[in-house]
């Protein structure tokens, strides 16, 4: 017994059933149940929500986000050597978690989920950032999930969050934060892990607002805001050359300086530019 349930703990789960770490599959696990069991309750109330985990690994954020009294977990895992593992975790509650053995980048995951959702997941590196820019670019908004909570290498998680005025502020945090409140929750030294990855980690938590902070048109704006960053050193008339016939005019129209760089600029000037591209 380990505490949060009755089944085993985590090393003895990983030794029965043989899952040492593979790195090409992002493989740092979390064997706490202390910490998982935190990180399911950073989700804010579990209750009566469906829960959609990438990665559930040997289970471990897995069987806290259960025990935290999620009403369904559907759990996305590439490494079909886990299933046994989940497949116990899914026997101890009985009709509430489902186990995909799929690849999270192909998965119409929607179809298995029952609103209100929640996304919870100590993610892969290797496909965390695109599978983040995935969620917050649906086709609809508000999108289908509530609230994301996520772990990071703490420099994507800084990222994030990031204000206007440094370094990490860029596309992501202009995604990120367009249409949800961003925070960093929790911070995790490398030793959380098991194997201990060489950077340090942290949770973000992302809740979804009902509308856009400012108005625009979604496409128009990751244009913009990806021709931004992609020479972020550049001026914006020189960043932004090419992307419409009079660009510096809807420099100045939209409120902004031509010879602002892009990291100096709020999301609310990135919009208002969006708006002034799509006028014509
Ligand atoms: N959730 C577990 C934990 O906290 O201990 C494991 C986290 S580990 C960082 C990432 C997990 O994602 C691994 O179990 C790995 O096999 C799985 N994974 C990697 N790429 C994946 C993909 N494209 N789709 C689904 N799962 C993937």
């Amino acid at each position: 017994m380990s505490g949060i349930d009755t089944l085993p703990p985590l090393r003895e789960v990983i030794a029965a059933h043989g899952l040492s770490a593979r790195k090409s599959l992002g493989q740092n696990f979390l064997l706490d149940l202390n910490l998982t069991a935190k990180i399911a309750r950073s989700a804010g109330d579990l209750t009566g929500c469906d829960i959609l985990e990438i990665g559930p690994g040997p289970g471990g954020l897995t069987r806290g986000l259960l025990a935290e009294g999620a009403r369904r977990v559907v759990a996305v895992e590439k490494d079909a050597r886990c299933l046994p593992a989940l497949a116990e975790i899914a026997a101890a509650y009985p009709g509430r978690l489902e186990v995909l053995n799929a690849d999270a980048l192909d998965l119409d995951w929607a179809a298995h989920l029952r609103t209100p959702v929640k996304i919870v997941a100590n993610l892969p590196y290797n496909v965390g950032t695109e599978l983040l820019v995935r969620w917050l670019t649906p086709p609809v908004w508000p999108p289908l999930w509530g609230s994301l909570t996520l772990m990071f290498q703490r420099e994507v998680a800084d990222r994030i969050v990031a204000r206007p005025g440094g370094k990490a502020y860029g596309r992501l945090a202009v995604l990120a934060q367009w249409r949800c409140d961003a925070r960093v929750v929790m911070g995790l030294p490398p030793e959380a892990f098991t194997p201990p990855p060489k950077v340090s980690s942290a949770v973000v938590h992302l809740t979804a607002l009902p509308q856009p902070r400012y108005p625009a048109d979604p496409d128009v704006l990751q244009r913009v805001v990806a021709k931004a960053f992609n020479q972020r050193r550049k001026m914006l008339r020189a960043a932004l050359r090419g992307l419409v016939p009079d660009i510096e005019a809807r420099i100045l129209a939209a409120g902004l300086r031509p010879t602002d760089r892009a990291e100096q600029v709020p999301i609310e000037g990135f919009c208002a530019l969006a708006r002034q591209i799509a006028a014509d």
